[in-house]
């Protein structure tokens, strides 16, 4: 089951190239283009240090290989941001508003997490979108047997931090797209794409509250047509259509891990999730042959990461899938 170090890796990789530039413009990222690990920059940070994205998509996975505990996910949260666990360096030096207040809910007002996530409009922020994937792998088990049953544990898990339709709908997505990659990976990649943002329309389509959302996310159901858009109508920002929009395009209009993840990255603004998100879809979809390895050895604390990936595989009851 490669795809999920590839997933992974290739997640942690993506967010370490967008950390030294994190918040630089369009026009920074053209004229002086990310080509590989930097260091220091924007947060000062040593050649190869991952941030919140990873960090939060290692504590989801450390907690889910012992099953679904809601509670556990957010005191291992919780142990990242007051106690600096999951981090790179040994300190924790960035989070994202939206996660921020959902835990000062949880660990100060003592609520019930799955009440923890924002649900206003301002609340749609990337950081669900960012560290979901490990729910993405725990509903391949046959026990998740409907969509329904999947889209839901992915809807409840963004919700510990992002609870409104717009951050739960681009979840259900990015999670379609990845099921598709893997299983119709012999297929090819608009195809793939395309069939798990077309199953994720029909699911939402068919839910009354989601109509609204569905209008948003409209100018991504077109995976060919997203393909041909122009970069300037790409936008790096943190909201979460913008970041689903943009890794998607960065994984469209590429054709290798490497020129998807820098691609990702050179949009500017939200570099690190924008490179997380794109690089946990290539990774998937071109495996771990095709990371280059200079960038595998340069991410910090890389064997604990491969560790945890193993732990958490054999934990999940994966029989009967494709890989
Ligand atoms: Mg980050």
């Amino acid at each position: 089951m490669d795809i999920i170090k590839s997933g992974i890796i290739g997640l942690t990789i993506g967010d370490a190239l967008g950390v030294p530039v994190e918040f630089s413009s369009r026009q920074k990222r053209e004229n002086d283009p990310v080509v590989g690990m930097r260091a220091y920059g924007t947060h000062n940070q040593p050649k190869g240090t991952w941030s919140d994205d990873s960090s939060m998509t290692f504590a989801l996975m450390d907690s889910l290989k012992d099953g679904v505990d809601y509670f556990d996910i957010m005191d291992r949260f919780a142990a990242w941001v007051w106690e600096d666990l999951y981090t790179a360096t040994g300190k924790r030096f960035d989070i994202g508003r939206n996660v921020y207040e959902a835990l000062k809910r949880y660990k100060n007002q003592h609520q019930n997490p799955i009440t923890c996530g924002g649900n206003k409009e301002h609340d749609n922020g990337n950081g669900s979108l960012m560290r979901i994937l490990p729910a993405v792998f725990y509903t391949m088990q046959e026990k998740y047997g409907t969509i329904q049953e999947k889209i839901t544990l992915i809807h409840q898990i963004s919700s510990l931090t992002h609870a409104h339709r717009r951050s739960l709908m681009g979840c259900g997505i990015y999670a379609q797209v990845v099921w598709k990659l893997i299983e119709e990976k012999d297929s090819d990649l608009l195809k793939a794409v395309q069939a798990g943002i077309t199953e994720a329309f029909r699911y939402y389509e068919k839910e009354p509250e989601f109509i609204g959302t569905v209008k948003l996310y409209e100018k991504i159901r077109d995976a060919e047509e997203l393909k041909n858009r122009p970069k300037k109508e790409i936008s790096g920002s943190g909201y979460v259509i913008d970041t689903l929009e943009a890794a998607l395009w960065s994984l469209l209009t590429t054709s290798s891990y490497r020129e998807c993840v820098l691609a990702a990255v050179n949009l500017g603004e939200d570099t690190d999730t924008v490179g997380a998100v794109a690089g946990s879809l290539a990774g998937i979809w071109y495996g771990m042959e095709q990371i280059p390895k200079e960038w595998i050895e340069e991410i910090a604390r890389k064997e604990w990461i491969f560790d945890l990936c193993e732990k958490f595989e054999k934990s999940l009851n994966l029989e009967g899938n494709q890989k």
